[in-house]
């Protein structure tokens, strides 16, 4: 398959106040980001031409700024602006939104308070590409060889470049040895996510899921608790071991990229898609596919 690269496509990117052609969309080698990770960014889903969750992803941009301790310098508001505006431009109906706040070239060194803070968004067409009985067979996972960082090591709560360093290097791990992703354990062992996904165990009707308290807990995650609520499940949030897995009858991870994907196989441990795994992700192509019902998700 030929690559097209990112830096290379036609189109147009939202890039500091206004639409600048795809390829102009440049930041300088010297750019603080680059060297330090002093970068937030948000990962959304265009359905039907509308933004999944977009006042969601954009609060926890400008969140995960704080965090780093920088202000996005455009409201809510502006940030939802836009992000539509280059939805639009692109004449994207299903796609991928890409927006990314960053320090600039202003100071180098590890001090960075007079760096002017950058903001793009970028969107691009990613059509649906499993089929819901492709999708059910599950994906196959490994351990994963580095653990998500305490909330006092890193800021785990960001949506930070420099949280997915570990990730990168779990992932391509994974993917050389033939695996679909590497589930990642915390730092007290305890099961945490995948490289760019939540997880949920089925256990006995119940569900599940690690307690997010040194990692994203996924907008997605949250909409598939409510989902799960609705459907009267009962949904435990808490500290999970890693031989738990032996009691789960179904496994599923949540994110933007991975929407719900059943899980088949985490190291030693099997698992069967089934029942309530197909019902959330029904459920959840329905929200995601509807406004009205997603807003209220
Ligand atoms: N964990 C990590 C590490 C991720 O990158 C993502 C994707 N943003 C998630 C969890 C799921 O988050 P969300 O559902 O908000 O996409």
């Amino acid at each position: 398959m030929a690559i097209i690269p990112f830096d290379d496509r036609d189109g147009w990117i939202w890039y500091d106040g206004k639409l600048v052609p795809w390829r102009s969309a440049q930041a300088h080698v010297l750019t603080h980001a680059l060297h330090y990770a002093s970068c937030v960014f948000e990962g959304e889903r265009v359905y039907g031409g509308r933004i999944f969750k977009l006042r969601e992803h954009s609060q926890r941009l400008i969140n995960s700024g704080h965090i780093l301790g920088f202000e996005v310098p455009y409201s809510l508001a502006e940030i939802e602006a836009a992000s539509n505006e280059v939805v639009r431009a692109q004449g994207i109906s299903d796609g991928y939104v890409r927006p990314i706040a960053w320090r600039g070239a202003e100071q180098m060194g590890v001090a960075a308070q007079l760096t002017k803070i950058h903001l793009a968004i970028a969107v691009w067409e990613w059509p649906a590409y499993f089929s819901p009985d492709a999708k059910m067979k599950g994906i196959r996972m490994c351990w994963a060889k580095w653990a998500r960082p305490a909330p006092h090591t890193a800021p785990t709560q960001a949506k930070a470049a420099g949280l997915y360093m570990i990730c990168t290097l779990c992932k391509h791990d994974a993917e050389a040895a033939g695996y679909d992703d590497a589930l990642m354990l915390d730092w007290r062992g305890q099961l945490a996510e995948g490289t760019g996904a939540n997880i949920f165990l089925v256990i006995d009707g119940e569900l599940h899921t690690p307690a997010p308290d040194c990692f994203l807990d996924g907008i997605t995650r949250q909409t598939v608790i409510a989902l799960a609520r609705a459907r009267q499940l009962k949904i435990v949030e808490r500290a999970i071991m890693p031989d738990e897995l032996a009691k789960a009858q179904e496994v599923f991870v949540t994110g933007t990229a991975a929407e719900v994907t059943p899980v088949s196989e985490i190291g030693q441990y099997r698992f069967t898609p089934g029942r309530v795994c197909k019902m959330l992700m029904d459920d959840f192509d329905r929200i995601a596919k509807n406004a009205q019902a997603a807003s209220a998700a």
